[in-house]
């Protein structure tokens, strides 16, 4: 096929590259990028950092376009949103988590980028216009973003000028520090109550690392405690530097945060309620008369099947009801299966025994919402089912953090058991995903 002339005059040429580092972002210059490994190799060092430069603009221009429709089925889902209940998640908290589900990201980043999405569709549009135009990237976007937040209509436009006028030219770090200034000295106030509100939010954060390591940080205090904690435990640490210490004084400084947060050993009573539990009970495995990968096939199958023969309107029920219905239809077998384990199926409690317990948690490590990394242990072992009618027994519970627990409440939402271990989740746009054992 042959391309259009104007595309052919950019893409046909060995020179294409020259001078054209504002030719803006979308289809065509899609295309301009899109030449294989071998043209790079011919361009001169000028125009390989212009196709940089040019991929950077494209890549603004696509971020614009994830936003905008982020924004678009967040305005969707407010519409129909319910008043306040504590049971359930907020329309904005459910748009989050299927956009994590989604676009397979983090619960954190999906509420970064919900949020973003919606402050540029309404409060911010120069700065989505900036962007899509490949002016500024998404780094500078959440800078203008982050500075102009919770502050008044008419600082927030003056501050969203004075940013992008220079912004194309500055980094993000520069741009950040450039109107923050200008904030401090149009909202004085604003800048005051937004660093409390932070402060009221103040917590430990605890994550690992690539290294097999974990970190740990006290985040959202003043700056001036934060400085001060810092500054006592320098000074002991270059003491017991220069009392010979041979330890690095950054090692020296974890050390010593180490020991003073360390605090005393766990009460003795704990210690040995946990070896009791430890050696009295094993995990029993469920007898599996079902092989989990074939019936995550066939689920998947369809689930497929219906959302290719029913209009997107009537999606989300279909999908919902077929998922029921496969629920349904598996009752007979997963009960005999969970039957024929005297133990656990049907028991009485609603507390799972401590070996169950570990069987779940080994059976799904983390909570069981797709995009969630929260360690099994530091969840609540659900019923998947209500306790009553639902039974405290391995083909009813499942590991879900508290943000997932209301998530599976609210509206638009299904969660459902289908065998020991294999659930699945379906949306409030008719999404669904399928959630396996960790083993199988
Ligand atoms: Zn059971
Ligand atoms: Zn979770």
């Amino acid at each position: 096929m042959a391309l259009p002339a104007e595309i052919a005059e950019v893409v046909g040429d060995a020179r294409e590259w020259e001078g054209r580092s504002w030719f803006p972002p979308g289809p065509q210059l899609a295309v301009c990028l899109s030449g294989g490994k071998e043209r790079l190799a011919d361009l001169t060092d000028g125009e390989l950092l212009e196709v940089a430069a040019a991929a950077r603009r494209q890549t603004s221009w696509a971020q614009a376009r994830e936003l905008a429709a982020i924004a678009e089925l967040a305005g969707r889902r407010a519409d129909g949103d319910s008043e306040d209940d504590a049971r359930v998640l907020s329309a904005h908290e459910s748009v989050t988590d299927e956009v994590a589900a989604a676009l397979t990201v983090t619960g954190n980043a999906a509420a970064t980028l919900v949020h973003l999405a919606e402050r540029l569709a309404d409060e911010l549009p120069a700065t989505r216009q900036a962007l899509e135009a490949g002016r500024i990237d998404l780094a500078k976007a959440r800078v203008i973003c982050d500075v102009t937040e919770s502050l008044s209509g008419d600082v927030v436009e003056h501050l969203e000028a004075v940013a992008l006028d220079k912004a194309s030219g500055q980094t993000s770090g520069q741009l950040r520090r450039r109107i923050t200034r200008m904030a401090r000295r149009l909202a004085p106030d604003a800048i005051e109550e937004r660093k409390r509100d932070a402060v009221r939010g103040r917590r430990l954060e605890v994550w690992e690392n690539p290294s097999g390591t974990a970190s740990l940080a006290l985040c959202d205090l003043p700056p001036e405690e934060i400085h001060a904690i810092y500054n006592k435990i320098s000074a002991a640490a270059r003491g017991l530097k220069a009392d010979g210490d041979p330890r690095p004084l950054g090692v020296l400084r974890v050390d010593l945060a180490k020991q003073l947060l360390g605090g005393p050993e766990f009460p003795a009573a704990v210690s040995a309620l946990l070896a009791q539990a430890a050696d009295t009970e094993s995990s029993p495995q469920p007898a599996d008369d079902v092989a989990i990968p074939a019936l995550a096939a066939m689920v998947e199958r369809r689930l497929a099947d219906v959302s290719d023969h029913v209009p997107p309107d009537e999606l989300p029920v279909a999908i919902r009801q077929a998922a029921q219905e496969m629920h349904g239809k598996l009752a007979q077998r997963r009960d005999a299966v969970c039957q024929g384990d005297d133990e656990a199926h049907g028991r009485p409690g609603y507390r799972p025994s401590a070996a169950l317990r570990r069987e779940i948690e080994t059976r799904h490590a983390t909570c069981v919402f797709p995009s969630c990394n929260r360690p099994s242990r530091r969840c609540d072992l659900d019923h998947t089912i209500p306790w009553r009618p639902g039974t405290t027994c391995r083909c009813n519970l499942a590991p879900l953090c508290r943000r997932h627990h209301r998530l599976k409440q609210s509206p638009g939402w299904t969660l459902l058991q289908l065998w020991p271990g294999l659930l699945i989740w379906t949306t409030p746009a008719g999404a669904w995903y399928i959630v396996r054992p960790d083993r199988t």
